[in-house]
């Protein structure tokens, strides 16, 4: 696919022309025109801008003028070369006739023949896909002046529709494309434009974008999509019912394989039952996808909605998306999507050229290794090695040799790993290893996982296996004796009867038999067993993902075995590996965040390779200075130093501290008061000291008290903005930090005049997770890497509390830092720009001037 670059750079748009859908504030200019500045010059830009500040519109705005000013420009400057070196070869030509080296005239002219050449082919490439993009937006107008989507097909529909369209080669390709042939494959000579793809954590967050969209006039050109997995957009409720993802990725790849497996002319019973239950799925059919992928290009659609008019017209929402993909100029998708090589390809997302923005990337580093970790449970592994070891005794005297050395092999690894998990008396509880040294110690380093993951993929023996466990659980099982291959010697029998009767065939009838047994009869009744209920996920999928955590460098992370709680886990130590091909392809990439400091940790491992390319810019808060009032509350009211070390802070003296800080600050907060503590384990304390102290009978008088609780929140949060909405109501939450209620709230207006965070919440420095990640950076980056990385977790978590608050520009509130480690020049410059900076007197201040100038600060409004 064929892109141009055009030499000419663009300037810098004024305020005004950015499609802002009201007059932007001066930060939100300064963001739009720095972000265009680095899509331009193909930098990668770090961004804070606080919540509230409208962060995301400010991006979208931004980067959508940029992209419609470079198409623009790509257009021009392409027709204006055209005509330059038409004159430039016209003169030449002119010239050769009477120069005297004609020779090197002539190579001029061949050069400036091929430039003129190319520019026309890309010129007549781009011209065609704008008529194809006018073709669908008609295509799009007619349906909906005449045609109005029905309701989803009917089963007999369902079946017309069926057949209305066997399109072969739709399955085919589609098949391909799930098995990673990615966006190489294409052959056809189209013109990529410049992409922007816009990856947040949540599909809400992403639907967000698209109704902020909708509000700019961007709305009304871009061809925006919003990518999602199965389990998100598939319409076939005989699918959707799977539930887990896997299962109904599973399923949805085998009903569009079916055409091709399924063979009326054998002989086979089973296969023909199979596969008229596993005929293509009705919603597949290429003018209803295609009929709602132009649907996709010509409005924004969010997940949600794309689901339903994929439910409204009867066409697959998933494959809409993924066909609309290619001709999106903005794809929304979650961080997994983007994150990971695996699903990029399977969506046949490329990168190359395109602009990147990773929204809410205040954890991008956590993000990426979790998203590329793995874990698996004993009771996993005693889970997937009773379902294989069934499977192998059922279909033991179908498989080839070979099969069955593979299922052997798997069976060896997964009592291998057990063995690692048996508590040893005496023995180092949890050990650290590297991935060669796990499969060492396991005996089964001799195995090659790349084979052995090769077969599973290929033969989908999660899915076969699952169906199998999921059968034998619903069916009465035989007795002992009547159970084929109950017992090994049973199974040795068969074995030995197999190998008689197949030594005896041709060698070509013997392979028919085994392709046969495998590929059909076998795999129909896995289908046909595994489609029809709710499925438990299986635990052949982790495992999968497991080994193959294992067949990677083995520099890159660690296995951490821990046979005290039966867990074994691989981490993932240098992200940096799995962004550098994002880094690479992209043109341009923006990290934005409402709380991205501190950001060196993100500097030096992802885009340490690129010091050049990096912009950082930190942003003020749209609110005006005296609407935030930070303080760091070193003292106690009894003058006492705040110290909620782990080690002190449930002292009874820190207790009683806490309990009078609460109850004096009560007394002059309006509305709501989010208190964030440490851990539950502390706020169970602190709750308890209240209520044996008299504190909550105290703070009961002003406030109704709420406590986070690790159950379910909206009930709790409903119940707290029903305490605030009465007349004089107000209430304090006591919540905790990391929990729930700390990320992606909204605490605005009297849902938050006060955020307090008491202490600073270390994690747990004695976790070998942590402890392996600081030496891992301590020895990649120096020493003292791993410290800051472990001050970073704290502070990043204490950052994302104050963000609770202060949501708009008509909001205020105050925030409360407890505890004397606050005043630290180190710590307070981990703090997000906009509080550091108002934090008057930075050592603390006496409690009394903290409380009276707090009630000062609610008065003056
Ligand atoms: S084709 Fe679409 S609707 Fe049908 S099973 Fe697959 S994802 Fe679901």
């Amino acid at each position: 696919m064929a892109q141009y670059s055009p030499r000419q750079c663009l300037a810098t748009p004024g305020a005004s022309d950015f499609g802002f859908p009201f007059a932007p504030y001066a930060i939100q200019e300064q963001l739009m025109q720095e972000l265009f500045s680095v899509l331009e010059r193909r930098k990668v830009g770090i961004f804070e801008s606080p919540t509230g500040t409208g962060k995301s519109l400010t991006l979208t705005c931004g980067a959508l003028t940029w992209l419609r000013q470079h198409e623009e420009l790509v257009r021009s400057e392409l027709l204006q070369r055209i005509v330059e070196v038409e004159k430039k070869l016209d003169r030449l030509q002119a010239a050769s006739a009477q120069a005297e080296d004609w020779i090197s005239a002539q190579s001029e002219s061949r050069e400036q023949q091929v430039e003129l050449q190319q520019l026309n082919h890309l010129c007549s490439l781009l011209d065609k896909r704008e008529q194809q993009l006018v073709v669908i937006r008609e295509r799009t107008k007619e349906r909906k002046k005449h045609q109005k989507f029905r309701t989803r097909p009917k089963p007999e529909e369902e079946q017309q529709v069926d057949n209305e369209h066997p399109s072969d080669a739709d399955t085919d390709s589609d098949s391909d494309h799930e098995l990673g042939d990615g966006p190489e494959e294409q052959s056809e000579d189209r013109y990529r434009p410049v992409q922007i793809f816009f990856c947040s954590r949540t599909h809400s967050q992403l639907a967000q974008i698209v109704a902020e969209l909708r509000k700019t006039p961007h709305g009304a050109w871009v061809r925006c999509v919003s990518l999602g997995s199965r389990q998100q957009l598939c319409i076939n409720p005989q699918v959707r019912k799977l539930r887990n993802v896997g299962l109904i990725n599973e399923r949805c790849l085998d009903m569009a394989r079916s055409k091709a497996t399924a063979n009326p002319s054998k002989k086979s019973r089973l296969a023909t039952e199979s596969s008229a239950s596993l005929s293509r799925c009705p919603f597949k059919a290429p003018a209803k996808v295609e009929s709602l992928r132009d649907v996709a290009l010509c409005e924004p659609l969010d997940i949600e909605e794309l689901a339903v008019e994929g439910t409204a017209c009867g066409g697959c929402s998933y494959y809409a998306s993924r066909s609309a993909q290619d001709d999106a100029q903005l794809v929304l998708l979650p961080y997994q999507l983007l994150l990971q090589r695996s699903a990029r390809q399977q969506l046949g997302i490329d990168l190359r050229g395109s602009v990147v923005i990773v929204d809410e990337a205040h954890n991008l580093l956590d993000s990426i290794a979790q998203l590329h970790g793995s874990e698996l449970t004993r009771s996993q592994l005693e889970l997937a090695r009773d379902q294989v070891s069934g499977y192998k005794l059922q279909y033991a005297r179908r498989l080839s040799t070979r099969n069955l050395l593979r299922i052997n092999q798997l069976l060896f690894v997964l009592r291998r790993l057990l063995k690692l998990l048996e508590p040893k008396a005496g023995a180092t509880s949890v050990r650290m290893l590297r991935t060669y040294e796990l499969s060492s110690e396991g005996d089964f380093d001799n195995i090659d996982l790349h084979a052995l993951l090769e077969f599973c993929g290929r033969t989908r023996f999660a899915q076969k296996v699952q169906g199998h466990a999921t059968r034998a659980q619903r069916e009465p099982r035989p007795s002992e004796n009547q159970r084929p291959g109950s017992s090994r010697q049973t199974l040795l029998q068969h074995l030995v009867t197999q190998h008689k009767t197949l030594g005896k065939q041709p060698h070509g009838k013997r392979k028919l038999a085994e392709t046969h047994a495998e590929g059909e009869e076998e795999l129909q009744m896995e289908k046909k067993s595994s489609g029809s209920a709710q499925v438990a996920p299986s635990p052949i999928r982790p495992l999968l993902a497991f080994i193959e955590t294992l067949t990677s460098s083995a520099a890159d992370g660690r296995v951490l075995l821990n046979p005290q709680v039966g867990m074994v886990k691989y981490l993932l130590l240098d992200p940096a590996e799995h962004f550098a091909d994002i880094l690479s392809e992209a043109r341009a990439i923006i990290i934005a965040g409402g709380t991205m400091q501190p950001t060196q940790e993100l500097k030096e491992q992802l885009f340490a390779r690129c010091p050049e390319r990096l912009v950082e810019r930190f942003y003020s808060h749209v609110v005006p200075p005296d609407a935030v009032l930070p303080f760091v509350v070193a003292k106690g009211p009894t003058g006492a130093s705040l110290c909620f070390s782990y080690a002190q802070r449930g002292t009874p003296a820190m207790l009683k501290e806490l309990s009078m800080v609460l109850q004096n600050l009560c007394n002059v907060l309006p509305g709501g008061v989010v208190c964030f503590l440490p851990s539950y384990e502390y706020l169970d304390t602190v709750h308890t000291h209240l209520e044996q102290s008299g504190g909550l009978e105290n703070i009961a008088r002003k406030k109704r008290i709420f406590r986070e609780s690790s159950g379910a929140a909206d009930q709790l949060l409903q119940q707290y903005a029903e305490a605030i909405a009465v007349p004089k109501g107000g209430a304090l939450l006591l919540a905790v930090v990391g929990g729930k209620l700390s990320e992606g709230l909204n605490f605005a207006d009297d849902l938050g005049r006060a955020v307090l965070v008491v202490g600073l919440p270390y994690p747990n420095r004695n976790a070998p997770e942590l402890q392996q990640r600081m030496r891992y950076l301590d020895e990649r980056l120096g020493s003292g890497a791993g410290n800051e990385y472990y001050e970073n977790i704290c502070m990043k978590a204490v950052n994302q509390c104050i963000g609770r608050s202060v949501r708009h520009i008509r909001d205020y509130a105050c925030v409360f830092l407890l505890d004397e480690r606050y005043a630290s020049a180190r710590i307070r410059e981990k703090l997000p720009e906009w509080i550091a900076r108002h934090i008057l007197e930075p050592n603390g201040v006496a409690f009394g001037a903290v409380q009276a100038r707090t009630a000062r600060f609610f008065k003056n409004r």
